[in-house]
């Protein structure tokens, strides 16, 4: 299926490895050109012009950090006018509540909740005048069944699942398109550092501790990037024009719930 969007310009944040690079691949499989952002250049380039390579789509590289003020300026400045922003950032850590203090929050909600508001409200003038644009962001399945364990991740994300299902609405009659992608299990360097952490706490092997968690998921096995991609690509593409504020879990059936 010709997903309509060869030509379009896509800001990817935090896309050097993951599911940030899985969406723009799949992107730049589609013909769009990408603004690529990660905070470590080495793997941010390697990961450019492998694409670049692949595709032979456009590629600009921004190392920063998109969760500081002028890691966004620096990414935005860069980007230009684009027709897709995917939003995303690094997830906070794991802990207890009796571990979280103010600046634990304050530090969750800047990557996982006021960066993409920031990213959200900078993009929307330029898509809304051209009458076209994408935003999809990668949040979590704990917006739906919240992990104990990543409280700083279910409090930040579920903020910004309010401001997604508010705006949305707010700019849905000009042509753009803002929607959440949900992953569960993906099999990421994200799950290795949670293995570690869990495996510490639960005194057993990574690899048990990885086991166990598969054995959460009804399909029995992870998820990939690619998959995860592939829904991106779809959420962005022409075909897509009326899901509006949505929440789509990619989970291989980990959510037991009917809707
Ligand atoms: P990952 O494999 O660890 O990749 C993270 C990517 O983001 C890397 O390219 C990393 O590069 C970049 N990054 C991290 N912090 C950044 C920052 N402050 N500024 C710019 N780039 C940054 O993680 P992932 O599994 O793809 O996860 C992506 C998001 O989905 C995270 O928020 C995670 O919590 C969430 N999530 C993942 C899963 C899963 O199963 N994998 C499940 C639920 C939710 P640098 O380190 O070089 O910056």
């Amino acid at each position: 299926m010709d997903l309509g969007i060869q030509g379009r310009r896509a800001l990817v944040c935090a896309s050097s490895k993951g599911l940030g690079k899985g969406c723009a691949e799949a992107l730049a499989g589609e013909g769009v050109d990408l603004i690529l952002n990660a905070r470590g250049a080495e793997s941010l380039e390697a990961t450019a012009a492998n694409i670049r390579s692949t595709y032979g789509v456009s590629v600009v590289a921004v190392a920063a950090d998109i969760t500081t003020e002028a890691g966004q300026a620096a990414v935005l400045e860069a980007a230009g006018g684009i027709d897709i922003l995917v939003t995303n950032a690094g997830g906070p850590p794991p802990g207890m509540w009796s571990d979280w203090g103010r600046d634990d929050f304050i530090a969750a909600f800047d990557a996982n909740l006021l960066t993409p508001i920031a990213l959200i409200k900078a993009s929307l003038p330029g898509m809304i005048d051209r009458g076209w644009g994408r935003i999809v962001n990668i949040t979590s399945v704990a917006v739906k069944a919240p992990i104990p364990v990543l409280g700083l991740s279910n409090t930040a994300r579920s903020g910004l699942t309010g401001y997604v299902a508010g705006v949305s609405r707010q700019v849905a009659g000009s042509g753009v398109t803002i929607n959440n992608l949900l992953p569960g299990l993906h099999d990421t360097d994200r799950l290795v550092t949670l293995d570690k952490v869990d495996a510490g706490a639960r005194g057993i092997s990574e690899d048990d501790a990885r086991q166990a968690r598969m054995q959460t998921v009804p399909a029995g096995r992870f998820g990939t990037s690619e998959e995860f991609g592939a829904a991106c690509a779809w959420l962005c593409s022409a075909k897509a024009g009326f899901v509006i504020g949505q929440n789509i879990l990619l989970d291989g059936g980990a959510f037991p719930g009917a809707l």
